[in-house]
């Protein structure tokens, strides 16, 4: 996709801190990080989002993202971290080129998760209901 920042940066006509990268995959670091080694994984095939992505490419990115955490772990100090990726602009997906966020986790750090909030008398059995409906 010619205006895609993310496949710009795959073609090395932007530049980026890259981490790692092999045949599908290339990891570099967020610019705007939630915390130091915040990094980015991304399919080097241009997919909108992840439910665009073959699973080829998706079970391709896990074992890299596991390699990645861990490194990037390491190499922070972080005691954890977050996995996140936006899936549609419902979501806060701002860039439509398919990306996982690896983000490092510090006690104390102040992010905050989404807090939850609990169903109504029978809808989640009813939600549930029709999910497994659509895995078909
Ligand atoms: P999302 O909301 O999941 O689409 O997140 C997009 C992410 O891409 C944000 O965290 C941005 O900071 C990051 N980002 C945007 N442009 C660049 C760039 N040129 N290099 C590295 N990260 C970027
Ligand atoms: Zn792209």
């Amino acid at each position: 996709m010619s205006d895609c920042i993310f496949c710009k940066i795959v073609a090395g006509e932007i530049s980026a801190i890259k981490i790692y990268e092999d045949e599908k995959i290339l990891a570099f670091l967020d610019i705007n990080p939630v915390d130091p080694g915040h990094t980015l994984v991304v399919p080097k095939k241009h997919y909108e989002n992840f439910s665009e992505t073959p699973n080829e490419f998706l079970s391709a990115m896990m074992p890299v993202i596991d390699k990645i955490s861990k490194a990037a772990m390491k190499a922070t100090g972080a005691e954890g971290f977050n996995l996140a990726l936006n899936n549609g602009k419902a979501a806060g997906q701002v860039v439509f080129h398919t990306h996982f966020h690896i983000m490092p986790r510090f006690p104390g750090d102040g992010h905050e998760l989404w807090k939850g909030k609990p169903y109504a008398e029978g809808e989640m059995e009813e939600i549930a209901d029709k999910i497994k409906e659509n895995l078909r």
